[in-house]
């Protein structure tokens, strides 16, 4: 029988528990999850400051402290291209075939949607709290970001020194005004 497979993409700077409660979510719907790891040229910017490597490790250790069977989802970077008309071709092209685009941004589901796959918006979790956005601004501001993304992922964050790598980012910012 063939899997079904779903893609949900973002840019996961990091990965946080609305992510992993979509992931799972997904995963009671379809047979295999594909993980996008969105903008993954981008690091060392203020919006984005890990490496799509980095990304990597962070997801990838959270889904295993969550128990998420590994035989299940694959974790894929890909690259933002300059043309919006043929990027949903682009993500085709590097992932496992998939049916099923879960995405709450809007450019994404219309792109999808014009290429024929079915759109699913996952429901948000307290959106007000779980965004990047949050966790980064948390981190710069001494507050307890870590209460926002899996133990695992803080752990990473803080062997790479992923708190001094984003404060200086911002010092940096803020000089060059
Ligand atoms: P994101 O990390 O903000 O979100 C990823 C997904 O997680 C979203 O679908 C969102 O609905 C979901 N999510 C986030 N917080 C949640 C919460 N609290 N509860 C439940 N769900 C939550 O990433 P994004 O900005 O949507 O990523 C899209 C990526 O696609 C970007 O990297 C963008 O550059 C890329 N993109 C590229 C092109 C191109 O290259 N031409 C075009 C379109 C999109």
């Amino acid at each position: 029988m063939n899997k079904i497979r779903g893609i949900l993409i973002g840019r996961m700077q990091p990965i946080h528990n609305g992510h992993m409660q979509v992931i799972k979510k997904i995963l009671e719907e379809v047979d295999e999850i594909i993980i996008g790891i969105g903008s993954a040229q981008l690091s060392h910017e203020a919006k984005d400051p890990f490496t799509a490597g980095e990304r990597i490790v962070m997801i990838s250790h959270a889904l295993v402290e969550a128990d998420i069977d590994p035989s299940k989802y694959y974790i894929i970077p890909m690259q933002d291209i300059n043309y919006n008309a043929i990027w949903a071709s682009h993500v085709k092209m590097v992932t496992p075939p998939f049916s099923i685009v879960y995405s709450g941004n809007s450019l994404v589901k219309q792109l999808f949607a014009e290429e024929g796959f079915e759109v699913r918006q996952p429901p948000l979790y307290d959106r007000l709290h779980l965004s990047g956005t949050e966790v980064r601004k948390r981190i710069l501001e001494d507050g307890n970001w870590q209460e926002l993304v899996p133990k695992a992922t803080a752990n990473v964050i803080k062997e790479i020194n992923g708190v001094e790598r984003i404060k200086n980012l911002s010092v940096k910012e803020i000089s060059e005004i």
